[in-house]
């Protein structure tokens, strides 16, 4: 099992080397057992063809999950990132000019972005090198199955709490 990137304010500088992997999700809600960080609460909804019951007050959200080599300490790890950042990835593959994301280095800045007042996310390419040899094999022997199983819409919702309120009563422990 590989663990998710912890984005670290200031510099984060990664490879990706997977395609991403699409899964909806509830965000504003976790598994009652799991964890926030690519364990949020996954939406039955392409599986079932109907709203689950969170649907009804909100719809699900598009988030993606990505095998990447952190560049800091070589690790293979997990990115898991919402429209913000994908979306920045994507115009990357789509330009003339950077294309392919698995060709390049990406720096994501976490960073103040003094015009919204808050901590913004900006994606950075860094230009095109090859992968070391070592980097190349991490690629090689990356367990895809893992990504799939992570993004397969459930049959059902499971039981949920709230993110990011730990010892609020979850909604539903039935
Ligand atoms: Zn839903």
């Amino acid at each position: 099992m590989y663990e998710f990137l912890q984005l670290q304010e200031g510099s984060n500088v990664i490879r990706i080397i997977t395609k991403p992997y699409l899964y909806l999700c509830h965000p504003d809600f976790v598994p009652l057992n799991g964890s926030p960080n690519g364990q949020r609460l996954k939406c039955p909804s392409a599986t079932t063809y109907t709203m689950c019951d969170l649907c009804k007050s909100s719809s699900a959200k598009r988030r993606w999950v990505l095998g990447i080599i952190a560049k800091a300490n070589n690790n293979c790890c997990l990115l898991d990132c919402g429209t913000t950042l994908y979306s920045q990835i994507r115009e990357l593959a789509l330009s003339h000019y950077w294309g392919d994301p698995e060709a390049y280095d990406l720096e994501i800045r976490n960073s103040i972005d003094y015009y919204a007042g808050k901590i913004g996310t900006f994606v950075v390419p860094i230009p095109k090198t090859d992968l070391f040899r070592d980097e190349q094999l991490i690629k090689a022997n990356f367990d895809l199955d893992i990504l799939k199983q992570m993004t397969t819409p459930p049959t059902e919702l499971v039981k949920y709490k709230p993110f990011g309120v730990s010892d609020f009563p979850p909604d539903r422990i039935d």
